[in-house]
């Protein structure tokens, strides 16, 4: 089958919601469809764990399922579908953010009880940085929520999107009878307690048809209602508008009962892009060239710390991929070999006989890797758009052992290159702050200095609140701001210069007062 074929049929996805909305329900349907059956029992397993603990050894333990559960490839209709985990509750953390700079689209859950959520908005900024174009499902119509014209209006207003029902529910909580798909015309009812896909599904091409008051009574005219209100307040779908990710399709359902979860899915499948160009520091890559290419988004540890083994996935942007092929390794400049790529299929792990443009592989290395590393089999690329997101958690490292500093700058710069957690190091004590997105990274550290580096060291809280990276073209004005604010002012992982400041407030004011300096929240790798 030729190139262009194998990734026409390509959907590479994450999911983006709040803890609780939904997610993990959604996502077991989702692989129930695509028969990964055995695999959804292995998703609600790997989350009670994760709920039970979160001690880090107990994490490595469940290792297995995780590295296993970071990417679900299932089959569905024609389509091959990449879902990528988003890692939420304990173990959200900047990979979560990362994730979403490899997907080509992203389904956004929310919870309709709770509206637009801080994690979902947080996840949605991401999103935008790519225009990344999303499919909303608002979940939980079996319970008494808010309005739903009330939640597409929270939704436009927090996060800045059109919002386009595809589907419109009828009741909610107890009398919630089901959804009226708008653009097939199709009315799907819903039976309490009943968890099955083949729901009632009714055609009525025109609201006013008499049979409508047959089957729902005096709901009829409320879903009339609404559709007539819709009509004049939401504006049509557009599918430019969608891939531009300035509108987002909705439908709604509930996850639990499998309810509109199918419609979500045959939606999903059809409107969301196959995998698409992606930009290089030297050019734009299309996916369907010949020579492969893939850039790495997410590391992750294996299960034998002794061995200092990663996973490192690598979403692959152009050509197909080949078990056994050498690439080449742009930022050290070798060539290596690829015997045991693993792809991963949401029922089991195997390695990869050959991959396409879309698909993400696994590759095992001893810490070679770096996030953001481009492999190719041709010309020298540098993929954009994997970056450092500015954490928003920050503690101070103490070492136990002051003979261990070596020791420990090495460890932290291997983890911090790994993307397990952010550094820096600060101008004037040359103390260590970590920064995380996610509480849990600390532990994780601390765990891996003490077995895979043999560092013992704690950590204890900052005034540090918020980071920013900067720059400035004006040499003079940024050693004055150097000077002033040595306090402030530490190297990351990598060298570059961040402001830590104690508020945002602190922040704001000190962008107001330097208006030379350019203060980033994200930062490339280079
Ligand atoms: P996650 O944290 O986003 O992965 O959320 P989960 O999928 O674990 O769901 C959180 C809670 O909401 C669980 O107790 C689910 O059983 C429940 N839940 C998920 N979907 C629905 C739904 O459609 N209706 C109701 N009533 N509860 C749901």
């Amino acid at each position: 089958m030729s190139l262009t074929r194998e990734i026409a049929k390509r959907r590479t996805f994450g999911i983006i919601s709040h803890p609780d909305a939904g997610k993990t329900t959604l996502t077991e349907k989702l692989l129930m469809f695509g028969g990964a059956i055995q695999m959804a029992g292995a998703v609600k397993a790997r989350k009670a764990t994760r709920h039970a603990t979160s001690d880090w050894m107990k994490i490595e333990q469940e290792r297995g399922i995780s590295v296993a559960s970071s990417v679900m490839k299932f089959n569905y209709r024609d389509f091959e579908i990449n879902l990528l985990d988003t890692p939420g509750h304990q173990d959200f953390s900047e990979d979560t953010y990362r994730v979403l700079t490899a997907v080509d689209s992203a389904m956004m859950v929310i919870d309709s009880a709770k509206g637009v959520e801080p994690q979902t908005e947080k996840l949605m900024e991401v999103c935008r940085m790519r225009n990344t174009p999303i499919v909303t499902f608002i979940n939980k119509l079996d319970r008494e929520g808010q309005e739903p014209l009330d939640l597409l209006t929270e939704i436009e207003e927090k996060l800045q999107i059109e919002c386009t029902p595809l589907s419109w529910p009828i009741g909610m909580g107890k009398a919630f009878r089901g959804v009226y798909n708008l653009y097939k015309k199709e009315l799907h009812l819903f039976t309490a307690g009943m968890e099955t896909s083949d729901f009632e599904t009714i055609r009525i091409d025109d609201l006013s048809d008499p049979k409508l008051d047959e089957i729902l009574g005096h709901q009829a005219d409320e879903l009339r209602g609404d559709i007539e209100l819709l009509e004049g307040a939401a504006d049509p779908f557009d599918l430019d508008h969608f891939l531009a990710g300035s509108q987002t399709p909705v439908f709604f359902g509930s996850a639990i009962n499998n309810f509109g979860v199918k419609e979500l899915l045959d939606a999903f499948v059809e409107l969301s892009p196959a995998p698409g160009p992606r930009e290089a520091v030297e050019r734009t890559v299309t996916p369907d060239e010949p020579d492969f290419s893939g850039f790495c988004f997410k590391i992750q540890a294996n299960m034998d710390p002794a061995h200092r083994d990663r996973i490192a996935f690598f979403r692959i942007c152009s050509g197909r991929f080949e078990r056994g092929m050498s690439v080449r390794h742009h930022r050290i400049g070798k060539d290596i070999k690829i015997p045991n790529a693993t792809i991963f299929m949401a029922q089991d792990r195997s390695h990869v006989e050959e991959a396409y443009a879309g698909d993400i592989i696994g590759i095992h290395n001893h810490g070679t890797i770096k996030i953001g590393d481009t492999f190719t089999t041709r010309e020298p690329l540098k993929f954009t758009g994997i970056p450092n997101f500015a954490p928003e958690l920050f503690r101070r490292v103490r070492l136990k052992d002051p003979m261990k500093r070596k020791q420990l700058h090495k460890g932290l710069v291997q983890l911090s290159e790994e993307g397990a957690v952010q550094i820096f190091k600060t101008l004037l004590t040359g103390d260590y702050i970590l920064g995380a997105v996610g509480v849990l990274q600390f532990d994780v550290t601390v765990e891996r200095l003490k077995t895979e580096y043999r560092v013992d060291a704690d950590y204890v809280s900052t005034d540090f609140q918020v980071a920013r990276w900067v720059t400035c073209e004006d040499e003079k004005k940024m050693a004055e701001f150097r000077r002033l604010f040595e306090m402030n002012l530490a190297e990351d992982g990598d060298g570059f210069l961040a402001y830590l400041a104690p508020s945002l407030w602190k922040l704001n004011y000190t962008i107001e007062q330097w208006p030379d300096v350019t203060f980033h929240k994200t930062r490339e790798h280079i």
